[in-house]
């Protein structure tokens, strides 16, 4: 009954609905703990789009887990146990250290290192991610103005900050910022933000304004894991872009030799294409995912001026990464 379609006003309107059921079959579970099931249940239907679910004992342990997780992530932000690992960013043209990614990492007093893919959704579904992405802009503005003072870094050095989707569509993003800018008297022009194209197509209102506010002070944007989802050159046109990061899987697919075997052709095509865009439009390009030389060699050939990957080095702990400026220090 609920998928068919309603007329209101003489338009034809579609509703869908999300059930979750739990099922008292040995009739030993009192109503609150059936109605905690059911509402388990429909949490996953909600999420899954699946439209009924029925609950099932796993369903329970995974809740479980999840909470504890998140009761986990909010001591570790407090105390400061998720910290920004620095991939370093590599002139192809020069071999030189162009500025670092900033990559945060949990480091889990039970559980080992939890990568980003894990907590970040995580924090985004409940509500950890503003104290989460304040304890990362924080750090990353901080260890900038540490490696300022003890080093002589180029005026273009920067380190970029990845902000999510949810992020993104939080108004006060901007605000945050300012105040962490403020706080460590940092100059903005240090700092980028990767910001995916499925987040810009999510939130295009917010976005246009809180990335005009970033124009202003002069913060670059990088649009990240380009080509990986429906790229659509209309955010090209429409958003203050200043960075195209080419996402890992076209790299991936470079090997050198290629012959005019169309399929091995392709992947140096289409690297080509977005250099020669990126040029035309006054963008830089980042090649992520390099894993190995004749990657970097054939990237350098099509014009790609930055990369990043393996090949070069994983994301460091900031003591490790400090270890890439190659410049003198400053004298004491
Ligand atoms: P991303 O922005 O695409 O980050 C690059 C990922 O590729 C990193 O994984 C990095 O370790 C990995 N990588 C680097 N070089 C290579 C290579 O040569 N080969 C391969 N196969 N992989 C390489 P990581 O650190 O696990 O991060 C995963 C994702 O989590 C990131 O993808 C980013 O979207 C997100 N993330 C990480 N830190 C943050 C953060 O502080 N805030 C937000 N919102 N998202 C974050
Ligand atoms: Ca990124
Ligand atoms: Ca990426």
């Amino acid at each position: 009954r609920l998928a068919d379609p309603l007329v209101l006003d003489g338009n034809e309107v579609s509703i869908t609905g999300s059930i979750g059921i739990a099922l008292s079959l040995t009739g030993e579970k009192n109503p609150e703990d059936l109605l905690r099931d059911a509402d388990m249940a429909m949490y996953q239907a909600k999420t899954r789009r699946l439209g009924y679910q029925i609950f099932d004992a796993k369903m329970h342990a995974r809740a479980l887990d999840r909470m504890r997780l998140e009761i986990d992530m909010k001591r570790a932000i407090e105390r400061q146990q998720i910290q920004l690992h620095y991939q370093p960013i590599i002139s192809l043209e020069t071999g030189k250290l162009a500025g670092f990614e900033a990559l945060a990492r949990w480091q889990h007093d039970g559980r080992g290192t939890i990568p980003p893919a894990r907590f970040i959704p995580l924090a985004e579904e409940t509500g950890l991610v503003t104290p989460l992405s304040r304890s990362v802009f924080r750090q990353a503005c901080a260890q900038v103005r540490d490696w300022r003072t003890r080093f002589s870094l180029n005026d273009d050095f920067f380190v970029s900050v990845n902000v999510s989707s949810k992020q993104l569509s939080h108004r006060d993003l901007i605000d945050q910022l300012d105040r962490i800018l403020q706080e460590t008297s940092l100059d903005p022009e240090y700092l980028r933000l990767e910001i995916t194209e499925s987040a810009l197509a999510e939130n295009t209102r917010v976005a246009s304004y809180t990335l005009a506010q970033l124009r202003k002070r002069r913060i670059k944007l990088c649009l990240d894991d380009f080509g990986k989802g429906f790229s659509s050159l209309n955010y090209l046109h429409r958003f203050p872009i200043d960075v195209l990061k080419i996402d890992r899987s076209f790299v991936r697919r470079l090997s050198s030799g290629f012959s005019n075997d169309s399929g091995k052709k392709r992947p140096y095509e289409i690297i080509r294409t977005i250099v020669a865009l990126a040029q035309i439009l006054g963008m830089q390009v980042v090649a992520e995912g390099v894993e190995v030389s004749d990657q970097a060699a054939i990237l350098k050939e099509l014009g790609c001026e930055f990369g990043q990957g393996f090949l070069f080095s994983p994301a460091l702990d900031a003591a490790s990464a400090s270890r890439f400026f190659d410049c003198v220090s400053r004298p004491s």
